[in-house]
């Protein structure tokens, strides 16, 4: 035993529970009601976590920590993004591996390990885009799932850069099913937002506000329901990321009763914690929304979180894609079209929900900690290492306090001005994060540079 954190509550279904932890190389070696671990070793360290809660170091199944865009255009990268990650108590991340036109799967996957060793603070897992459904990139998938990258990722959007066609769609679900593995899907329908985006431009309405009428709703309904259909057809298991529209989680809803292949539904915290009228306010705050699907209405994100909440939608990640406000601001002279899409939220997620759903009542602390920690790891193939405070696995924790409330302030290098809730009064503050049974987080400071490791998955939970 080399540390015991002391005098904190665990998370149980009934509600959070007194319990002492016990760490022993970098893993849980126990949890005990108050005084029921035995006698711990001279020179262990011991921790004072009265008050707080501690929670399994929370899982982001959905980053762009290594994305480059084209132009030089960068979002934050490793170091800083993995910074507010444990800033926010999130200790690991599944990051996509795109690959460019022409690169074999394998390839892309390298670059980003290569680009995440020794950057990434947080342990992370790869997803990979398939963006070129052909017999050359089909056939890397067994590997790919045997090196312990079980997920894909499909585009319908993007028209000319990343979608497939339905059939390319199916081909792709096929090759997955047979490999074991699980395709995300990127659910917008490319060509009714490339129609919408041609209209806009002919007629001059280029400014950041327009941004959400190049992606109308019925884009995504519909590609939501295409995909459910193929996955029912292929019965290739399935997750739809971002969902962002009442009606795609009704549609989700309707399939998932009538499955015949797992379908799971995930929510962003910006489609839960920001809405559409940002894109009415200023420049600035356009700017910062554009994303895709965008913001949407207020119904939209209750019945996203109603759904959070009562089990529709799996988990709740971040599509964190951050970049700098001035280089979103630069882009902007050439229209919305040519900003690059994405937005923060890493380092929010954990408070941001438990502000928005459990300190209203709303949520269990239980159901939170299943959606940002539990659920994500389990579905996403890190059984047994991530996602639980259990004997055995990784010493990833996080001391939460509920009772303090503050005045958001972006993370770490967070860039301030691009960030979507800068000054809203949060309830709930991360204080402390152990990961691997190290101090990661104390005081609001990152305290370690040690860098985390690539995670194999398995989806089999084996
Ligand atoms: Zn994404």
């Amino acid at each position: 035993m080399n540390l015991v954190i002391t005098g904190g509550s665990v998370m149980t279904p009934d509600g959070p529970e007194p319990a002492d932890i016990a760490v022993a190389g970098g893993r849980i070696a126990a949890v005990a009601p108050p005084g029921a671990l035995p006698p711990a070793d001279a020179g262990a360290e011991v921790c004072d976590a009265s008050g707080l809660w501690l929670l399994p170091g929370a899982v982001d199944a959905h980053t762009h920590f290594g994305m480059p865009l084209k132009g030089g255009i960068r979002s934050l990268g490793w170091r800083k993004s993995s910074e507010a990650a444990l800033l926010g108590g999130t200790t690991t991340v599944i990051d996509f591996a795109n690959p460019d036109r022409g690169e074999s799967l394998t390839a892309a996957v390298d670059r980003w390990k290569t680009a995440a060793t020794g950057r990434c603070l947080c342990d992370y897992a790869l997803h990979c885009t398939v963006s070129e459904a052909v017999p050359d990139r089909l056939t890397e998938i067994p590997a790919l799932v045997a090196a312990g990258i079980p997920t894909f990722k499909g585009f319908l959007a993007y028209k000319g850069r990343l979608m497939l066609t339905p059939d390319e769609m199916r081909a792709l679900m096929h090759a997955v099913r047979q490999a074991s593995g699980m395709l995300l899907v990127h659910a917008e329908d490319g060509e009714m937002n490339a129609q919408a985006e041609q209209v806009l431009v002919n007629t001059g309405r280029t400014t950041a506000n327009w941004h959400p009428a190049a992606h109308p709703p019925e884009s995504e309904v519909s590609a939501v329901k295409r995909t459910l259909e193929l996955a029912r057809e292929t019965r290739c298991p399935v997750t739809i990321v971002h969902m962002s529209l009442a009606e795609s989680l009704a549609a989700l809803r309707e399939a998932r009763t009538a499955a015949t292949a797992a379908v799971y539904g995930e929510v962003c915290l910006h489609h839960l914690a920001a809405d559409d009228s940002l894109y009415r306010m200023d420049q600035d705050r356009a700017l910062a929304a554009v994303c895709s699907p965008p913001l949407r209405g207020t119904a939209d994100t209750a019945a996203l979180l109603a759904g959070l909440i009562a089990g529709d939608l799996d988990w709740l990640a971040t599509d964190h894609c951050e970049f700098p406000l001035e280089l979103k601001r630069t882009a902007a002279h050439g229209g919305f079209t040519k900003v690059p899409n994405g937005c923060g939220g890493v380092g929010e997620r954990l408070t941001l929900l438990h502000d928005l759903a459990v300190a209203s009542g709303a949520m269990t602390p239980w159901r939170w900690q299943e959606t940002c920690c539990q659920k994500p790891a389990e579905i996403m193939g890190l059984t047994g290492r991530k996602g639980r405070l259990q004997p055995g696995y990784d010493a990833d924790i996080v001391g939460f306090d509920p009772r303090r409330e503050f005045r958001w302030r972006p993370l770490g290098a967070s860039d301030g001005d691009g960030n979507l809730y800068r000054g809203r009064r949060v309830r709930g503050q991360v204080v402390r994060v152990w990961k691997g049974g190290r101090t990661a987080v104390a005081d609001g400071r990152v305290v370690t540079g040690e860098p985390g490791s690539f995670l194999p998955r398995r989806l089999d939970g084996k």
